[in-house]
């Protein structure tokens, strides 16, 4: 849980600062009308820290399908006739797939939040399912598809996530139609959504679909409100600890590392197991007297201090910090605290 509470902590800290950042935005997508044209905004950004514009809702224009499940669905009209294009492609490949949501009202995010809740739990709809006005869906551009397997629906996540050839096959479609996958496995820290396969979002442009895609970037990092780079990670050889747990360790270090604005993380490396003694532990335990740490362990950072001085920050302008020290904390669940870190 607590691991939990940080990582939404750290991810609203690092969604803070990136919101104050520039968004890059193409003046007129290459192969579609203009927004002005169109009246909404293709490539809006609507994620934890940034609301459905206001206007939104006046500009929409929406076409209403009936799924197989016999459910009504709402789609932005462009990214509709987009879907039905990307459904015939599929098919033709024996892939088949059906429209679960698409628009959803803030009122009717209020109704699935609180379903969620009683069905998951407080847990996972802090993971999963966004607070209203912050949904993507409100923009009626985000799709969520599911399939249709030897003549059977199959629409439940847990059972959806049994299929990674299949959305493999649909996801190297999308681009083509001026769609992307939007919440990326490994870049939880950035969209603050852990990976969806069903989810994809309309963008109107099909160079813009194809740049995101390609690249394997999130929207955030393509509009410019996040640094998204390649981190190099090096986790070495350990008696100790699991890959798996250095692999924990690593994400909580990204997710506190993403509110250090300007900065650009080039290499995480773990320490080695002589970081793990006593005295360590006794160290990060007096930090917090009441966290019971059972565990104790060190990484050792590359990054690069902000290019601009904006008057607010502290580092040195445009330099490479190297042995810049991580430290974190096992907490009785099993969860990293970064308890921790500088020089
Ligand atoms: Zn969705």
């Amino acid at each position: 849980m607590k691991k939990t509470v940080f990582a939404i902590i750290a991810l609203f800290a690092a969604l803070c600062l990136a919101a104050g950042c520039s968004v890059k935005k193409p003046d007129v997508p290459v192969d579609g009308p203009s927004p002005a044209e169109q009246g909404i905004d293709y490539l809006v950004l609507v994620n934890k820290l940034n609301a459905l514009p206001d206007d939104w809702e006046e500009k929409l224009e929406t076409t209403k399908m009936t799924n197989s499940l016999g459910d009504e669905v709402e789609v932005e009209s462009k990214a509709y006739d987009a879907y039905l294009q990307l459904k015939e492609a599929l098919a033709s490949e024996g892939v088949y797939v059906d429209l679960d949501n698409a628009r959803r009202s803030v009122a009717e995010q209020e109704d699935l939040a609180k379903r969620f809740t009683e069905k998951y739990g407080e847990a996972y709809v802090a993971k999963y399912v966004a607070v209203p006005g912050y949904s993507e869906h409100h923009t009626g551009l985000a799709l969520d598809l599911y399939l249709n397997i030897d003549g059977e629906d199959v629409y439940l996540n847990e059972d959806m996530e049994q299929y990674p050839e299949i959305w493999a096959q649909i996801h190297a479609k999308l681009a083509d139609y001026g769609f992307i996958l939007r919440y990326l496995d490994g870049k939880e820290h950035i969209t603050g959504y852990s990976y969806e396969p069903w989810h994809i979002r309309y963008v109107d442009s099909i160079d813009i679909a194809k740049e995101i895609m390609s690249k394997g970037i999130t929207l955030e990092g393509y509009l410019g409100a996040v640094n998204e780079t390649d981190v190099t990670v090096e986790l070495g050889e350990s008696k100790i600890y699991s890959e798996e747990d250095l692999a924990d360790a690593v994400s909580q270090i990204k997710c506190k590392f993403a509110s250090f604005k300007g900065c650009e993380l080039h290499v995480l490396r773990y320490a080695g197991d002589d970081c793990v003694t006593d005295e360590n532990l006794k160290w990060v335990n007096e930090k917090d007297e009441d966290a019971g740490y059972t565990r104790v362990i060190e990484f050792i950072s590359e990054f690069h201090s902000p290019v601009e001085d904006d008057g607010q920050n502290a580092w040195n302008i445009d330099e490479e910090y190297t042995g810049w020290q991580w430290w974190l904390a096992r907490t009785e669940d099993g969860g990293w605290d970064v308890v921790d870190w500088g020089y």
